[in-house]
């Protein structure tokens, strides 16, 4: 912890390092950090911004992401943050003269059980509010859609055709880039190792290079935003919780332009990924980690010993019911990483209780992707001391009261919220 009286000691441990000054300093160069950059920079093009990022950008959970972007959705609250992502998507390859590929395949929801009927029934209801297409189809059109899929059991099935996956590390870079070429400094392998604050207000941060001072400072550090947050004295409801997928060997079945797929009933989804299939599913008990004991570069922690083998024998009988073939075929690849998981499955946004200065972007829920549009829009509006054109009340940090992120209790709270989670 660093008070504003104490910086002038700091300035001279940086051995005459200069200090810097900067309108908005962004911690983090994952998705959010990055599409912060873009849209700062796009509606402020008289201010100075800094991101930071210790290591390359997108490197820890967005380059590991399935990148589904779900749009229609049961939390009303990420439908929006998520249209913005597309609507930004196609701006940027405008902008940039380049495409992303989004590969708009759609997503189909298979019913399996009258209780997934009848969500299946309020998701097609929510489509129609936010204007997005949505309708049933049969079993024979779906079988042909997705050859892999068994449909026998199935109910109902709604396909919602303009969603779409994407490579999330182009998205994140995408953003980088445009903010770069509007001015943006982006520093890679600077790490911010404290704040300095006066009070309660936030007035800039000590790196592992230099002090930067800054009239906002927004923590996107991903699952170690709490760390941060802490030198507040404020606790960042959320908690790193892993998830994982697999990724099948090449097959026939699994057609380039299938539609991605939601298995409510066996908390499982699914999408074509290089000619074979990505799934994952929903483990009984989610590995949960304290933001302390993830190492600063993901790749130095062991997600599983047996690269998910064991979680995939225990949990894969629920997904057999509709693949089969996931008996016959071999895995190629396993892929795990950590999101910021909250036990209410709502994001971690805005300003942070009893300080100035001082904005969070984390909490993704495994769903960063899809909302980094709207995410980077509200965050960077409220950095700029703008209204947030986006309706982030649902995100709010203190809507669980004083927590202590670092608890046991917290962390399996929040691990909990993702063994429920029935989407993708
Ligand atoms: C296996 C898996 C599958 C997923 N699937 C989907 C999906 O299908 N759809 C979807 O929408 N989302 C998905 N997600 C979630 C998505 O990846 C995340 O929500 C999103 O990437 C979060 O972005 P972020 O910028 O908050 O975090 P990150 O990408 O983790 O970035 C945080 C950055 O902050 C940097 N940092 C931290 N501390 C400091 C510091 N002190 N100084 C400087 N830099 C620092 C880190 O190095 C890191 O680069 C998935 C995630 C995983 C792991």
């Amino acid at each position: 912890m660093m008070a504003l009286d104490n910086y002038l000691k700091y300035r001279s441990l940086m051995k005459g390092r200069s200090v810097e000054k900067f309108d908005l300093v962004i911690i983090g160069g994952g998705i959010f950090g990055c599409a912060i950059a873009y849209y700062y920079t796009k509606n402020n093009p008289e201010k100075q911004v800094v991101l930071l990022e210790r290591n390359e950008l997108n490197n820890a959970a967005t380059s590991r992401a399935a990148a589904l972007m779900t749009m229609v959705r049961s939390k009303r609250a990420y439908i929006p943050l998520t249209i913005e992502t597309f609507k930004v998507a196609k701006d940027m390859e405008v902008e940039l003269g380049e495409t992303l590929d989004f590969k708009e395949v759609g997503m189909m929801h298979v019913a399996a059980s009258e209780a997934k009927v009848r969500d299946l029934a309020k998701l097609m209801e929510i489509a129609k509010e936010y204007n997005q297409e949505a309708y049933y189809l049969t079993k024979e059109e779906a079988q042909n859609k997705t050859p892999w899929l068994k449909v026998d059991e199935a109910l109902k099935i709604g396909f919602v055709p303009n969603e779409a996956y994407c490579d999330p590390y182009m998205l994140g870079t995408f953003f980088a880039r445009c903010a770069k070429n509007r001015g943006a400094k982006i520093r890679l392998g600077v790490e911010v190792i404290g704040l300095i604050h006066d009070g309660g207000t936030v007035k800039g941060v000590k790196t592992s290079e230099a002090v930067i001072m800054a009239e906002t400072v927004v923590d996107a550090a991903g699952v170690w935003a709490p760390l941060l947050a802490k030198e507040m004295g404020v606790g960042l409801p959320m908690a790193p919780v892993r998830s994982q997928y697999w990724i099948t060997e090449r097959a026939d079945i699994f057609p380039a332009n299938s539609p991605m797929v939601l298995l409510p009933d066996a908390q499982a989804y699914a999408r074509p990924e290089g000619g074979g299939l990505l799934f994952g599913i929903r483990e009984g008990k989610s590995l949960v980690a304290s933001p302390k004991d993830v190492p600063r570069d993901i790749s130095d922690f062991v997600f599983s010993a047996d690269e998910g083998m064991e979680d995939l024998f225990e949990n894969g009988e629920r997904l057999a019911r509709f693949f089969p073939a996931i008996y016959d075929m071999g895995i190629k690849y396993y892929v795990a990483g950590f999101s910021g998981y909250t036990p209410d499955s709502q994001l971690v946004l805005g300003d942070v209780p009893g300080t100035k200065g001082f904005l969070v972007a984390s909490g993704c829920c495994g769903a960063g992707i899809s909302v980094a549009g709207g995410v980077g829009l509200g965050i960077a509006e409220m950095a700029s001391g703008r209204p947030n054109p986006l309706d982030f009340s649902a995100f709010e940090i203190s809507r669980f009261g004083d927590i202590d992120p670092f608890s046991e209790e917290w962390l399996n709270k929040c691990a909990s919220s993702r063994s429920n989670k029935v989407s993708g």
